[in-house]
């Protein structure tokens, strides 16, 4: 696959009204797409997602080449690669921040804490991985805190709410509050559709119980909205949005056959079967990331009643499940 490598702070005009910016990134898809969007009202310009904290986004110089003031930020969800930049861009264009009710709650709840490192490595034990690269994800978790300066007391938005005309909608699954914006046939999707990478999906401490089954409910939503076209966070324009949610889907249903097959009737941790689906050679990042993956499918599986959960003090595990799929 030819790796598109993304022109940084250049203002791109999409379609009127609807401008793109990329920030960098240092890590993973080492870019973030974030866009100015025109409304009903000519009051002004809706930022959406504002990049990482601390990347030294030239925000004035952006602001400068725009028509008229950013009135708005709104943010899609609530990792950092989208909320870390909302208090520099809140600061540089004096507008208030706008973020879902659900997304605040965990924003703040992750970021606005000192002990969620030391919170998710706890559970990632539960779930099997060996203490030692448990504490090189604590280490790594507080490295990346420092990235994140999201807005506090945000004007908390709603599914089904409009803002500036601009519909939202509620597509967990990538994030447990994610909301997106829609509006004459154009969907702003944040992580929640993505091309030609695919929003991970993963499930983590203290948030909905089934994550990938979240996401299949977005994607089968997506489909019926049939959108004209989507803008995601990262990647590629996505000129048929209701086939690539198909296709996102066909791809996690064989990784759930693939992760089934992995089961046997003797339990095996989230840690162990990510070994079998992602490879044995990861950098503890990615294996954090391969883990809450691993178990997203994993939960979605019991769900199905195709695995079972064991669950003790101190391990979470998984078997096929028993007698054709029933569990007993
Ligand atoms: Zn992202």
């Amino acid at each position: 696959m030819a790796v598109h490598t993304w022109e940084t702070h250049r203002l791109v005009e999409l379609e009127p009204g609807i401008v793109r910016v990329t920030l960098a990134l240092p890590t993973g898809p080492r870019h973030v797409h974030c866009y100015f969007l025109r409304g009903d009202t000519d009051d002004g310009w809706t930022l959406v997602d504002t990049g990482l904290g601390l990347m030294e986004t030239p925000w004035d110089d952006l602001l400068a080449q725009l028509d008229g003031d950013v009135v708005r930020i709104f943010i899609t969800h609530m990792h950092p690669d989208h909320v870390g930049g909302a208090e520099a861009a809140a600061e540089a264009t004096g507008a208030p921040v706008f973020q879902g009710r659900l997304d605040y709650a965990q924003c703040e709840r992750v970021w606005g804490s000192d002990d969620w490192p030391e919170r998710i490595a706890e559970w990632f034990i539960r779930n099997g991985v060996p203490p030692a690269v448990s504490d090189e994800l604590i280490e790594s978790g507080h490295v990346f805190a420092d990235f994140v300066r999201f807005a506090w007391n945000p004007t908390l938005v709603e599914p089904g709410e409009e803002i500036d005309g601009w519909r939202v909608h509620w597509v967990p699954g990538h994030a447990d509050g994610h909301l997106a914006l829609e509006r004459d046939g154009v969907l702003i999707a944040g992580d929640s559709l993505l091309t030609p990478i695919t929003p991970a999906i993963g499930l983590y401490p203290e948030s909905r119980p089934d994550p990938l089954g979240d996401y299949f409910a977005t994607l089968e939503a997506i489909a019926e909205l049939d959108p004209r076209v989507s803008y995601g966070g990262h990647g590629e324009t996505i000129e048929a949005p209701a086939a690539r949610a198909r296709e996102i889907r066909a791809h996690h249903d064989e990784r759930l056959d693939r992760t089934v097959s992995f089961l046997t009737d003797e339990p095996r941790t989230g840690f162990d079967v990510s070994y079998d689906l992602f490879g044995r050679d990861l950098p503890p990042i990615q294996r954090r990331f391969a883990v809450a993956e691993t178990l997203s499918h994993l939960e979605r599986l019991v769900a199905d009643a195709r695995a079972a959960r064991h669950e003790d003090d101190r391990t979470v595990a998984y078997t096929a499940a028993l007698h054709g799929g029933r569990p007993l």
